[in-house]
């Protein structure tokens, strides 16, 4: 008796929003209307919209924005024409195989490289 009671309930509701929805597409609301409404036909209730509707006060800020900006550290070898992934800065950006260099070498390799980068930008 009761569980009739709720079951009339809920489809009305149901109905109420689905007519409500359909007189504000009508009146001329655009896309976002329509995907109320695909999600009151669907699941009786408004889901979660994707993304940000357009106009809210977000929309203009693009996402890159909001990213910091990320240093982009070199990580390749400095010895030149070195193809290998260097181990940092900790190793004055040599890679495994030329940190067996002597440390003059190293920092004459990696002088070269800052000389042949700064003229580059
Ligand atoms: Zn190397």
């Amino acid at each position: 008796m009761f569980d009739k009671v709720l079951d009339r309930l809920s489809t009305e509701i149901a109905l109420k929003i689905i007519e409500m929805t359909a007189v504000k597409v009508e009146a001329g609301l655009s896309g976002r209307g329509a995907a109320i409404l695909a999600n009151a036909v669907a699941g009786a209730a408004p889901k979660a919209r994707v993304g940000r509707p357009p106009g809210s006060k977000n929309a203009a800020k693009p996402a890159a924005v909001a990213k910091a900006p990320k240093f982009k550290r070199d990580m390749s070898c400095r010895v030149a024409g070195c193809k290998n992934r260097s181990k940092g800065p900790g190793f004055r950006y040599m890679c495994e195989e030329h940190m067996k260099l002597p440390k003059g070498e190293q920092i004459k390799a990696g002088d070269a490289y800052k000389a042949k980068h700064a003229a580059k930008a």
